[in-house]
């Protein structure tokens, strides 16, 4: 495999909070607009730490997941100063953790910093790992032309194009309708 585990899941986490825009979302709506679907989102994916539960850490998240998305589609070389000053601001410190049923891994801030700064600099370590490996082409932006959705493209031979079976359904309908006309 490309990255390892633990990067393959932080990058999963960053997609799926990155799709909750409404230029990605299933509804079409902004998914990440109050606690209950932050809190949701944050269960799917069995994150760890504190949790305020308020509009503030609502409104943090959804920045975070702006400037992740930003991260997302920059080239590697200005990733790299992008993920520095996430690191940096955040003063991260790497260090062994275990907890929950977790066996030890890498965090780099405190379960008790606050929830937007950990994303934050979770997805920075995550991003560590995938610009050491050269592999931001793995980092994808979905091919339908009416999504911007993102998704990390673990395939072997790299040939994933849509973020989920939504899109791929979607238009696969469309050009077996073109080809029909
Ligand atoms: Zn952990
Ligand atoms: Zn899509």
């Amino acid at each position: 495999m490309i990255f390892t585990d633990d990067t393959i899941a932080a990058l999963g986490f960053v997609a799926a909070l990155g799709d909750t825009v409404p230029e990605a979302s299933e509804s079409g709506a902004d998914e990440l607009a109050t606690a209950q679907q932050l809190t949701a989102i944050l269960d799917a994916w069995r994150y760890s730490g504190r949790r305020d539960g308020d509009a503030a850490e609502v409104a943090a998240v959804a920045a975070a997941r702006d400037r992740l998305r930003a991260l997302w589609r920059l080239d590697r070389d200005d990733a790299v100063t992008e993920v520095n000053a996430i690191l940096a601001e955040a003063r991260a410190v790497p260090r062994l953790v275990r907890h929950d049923d977790i066996d030890w891994h890498v965090h780099a801030t405190s379960l008790q910093a606050p929830l937007a700064e950990r994303i934050l600099v979770e997805a920075a370590m995550a991003f560590v790992d995938v610009i050491r490996a050269d592999g931001m082409d793995r980092l994808r932006a979905c091919e339908a032309d009416d999504c911007e959705g993102v998704f990390v493209d673990v395939s072997r031979n790299a040939s994933r194009r849509f973020c989920s079976t939504r899109c791929g359904n979607r238009m696969a309908a469309r050009a077996h309708r073109a080809r029909a006309e």
